[in-house]
């Protein structure tokens, strides 16, 4: 009996283990409170750039906050609607070179207009600098081209340099506000277009064309289209939307 008293007393005196973790708020915190979701993982800035890993299921940026940002900006293709199919939006796969699609792209037969190799003109999105003019582009020739897209394989990924090759004769356009538009596998360049120029909204830069596409390499006209890309602060625009929201967002900025 006596036993049994010391060690009721020895148990009082015991505090109680603790499970409670102290990561956790105490219990009287609001129970109510609603469970947040757990973050997206970090993505490193160069992920980012070369549109590494598919769209979220939800966005985690505000799709109002971002067509905010972008609402000056119009169709660089005048009269086209935005191609729709999943393959011609940003985040579709492009396994051929390991990589993500980081623009959207306009064919004939999903834009409402007639897409022409050489003809198709191209407008400037929104007034800005011209940063990037092509020149004195050259056309990749089918060996090197598929020396690029092997290289890719080995490395499970594509590099900046090799996506830069891939997306053929370009124009960038610094706008304000931290917004990039660029546009690629374009067949020549307005006349008298160079770097540093201001362009207004509206204004041509060139004119559609498949440069830095297989079909180009061998000589064809083939697959023309216009791929064209929106950054904002340095990063794809579309980084943490939705391919619901993005849509949404693509529809009301750059559809007539
Ligand atoms: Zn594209």
């Amino acid at each position: 009996m006596l036993l049994v008293l010391l060690a009721a007393a020895v148990l009082a005196l015991t505090p109680l283990p603790s499970f409670v973790s102290p990561d956790l708020p105490p219990p009287d915190a609001d129970d109510a409170a609603p469970e947040l979701p757990p973050p997206p993982p970090p993505r490193h800035q160069e992920d980012l750039v070369l549109g590494a890993g598919p769209l979220p299921p939800q966005s985690v940026v505000d799709p109002e906050a971002v067509l905010r940002r972008l609402d000056f900006l119009a169709s660089p293709l005048e009269g086209a609607r935005i191609s729709m199919p999943d393959s011609h939006l940003p985040g579709a796969p492009r396994e051929y070179r390991q990589g993500w699609h980081q623009g959207i792209d306009y064919y004939a037969g999903h834009s409402g207009i007639p897409i022409v190799w050489g003809q198709t003109p191209v407008l400037a999105a929104g007034p800005g600098e011209v940063v990037r003019a092509d020149l004195d582009f050259v056309e990749l020739t089918v060996a090197e081209r598929e020396a690029l897209l092997a290289e890719c394989v080995r490395l499970q990924t594509t590099p900046a340099s090799a996506l830069d090759r891939l997306h053929g004769r370009q124009v960038w356009i610094m706008h304000p506000g931290g917004v990039l538009t660029r546009y690629s596998h374009l067949a020549g360049l307005a006349e008298g277009l160079r770097e540093g120029q201001t362009v207004e909204r509206g204004q041509l830069l060139g004119w559609v064309g498949n440069s830095g596409t297989a079909a180009a390499a061998r000589g064809s006209r083939e697959g023309a289209h216009l791929h064209f890309e929106i950054h904002l602060d340095g990063a794809p625009f579309w980084v943490g939307l939705s391919l619901d929201d993005l849509r949404t967002v693509l529809r009301e900025l750059l559809d007539p």
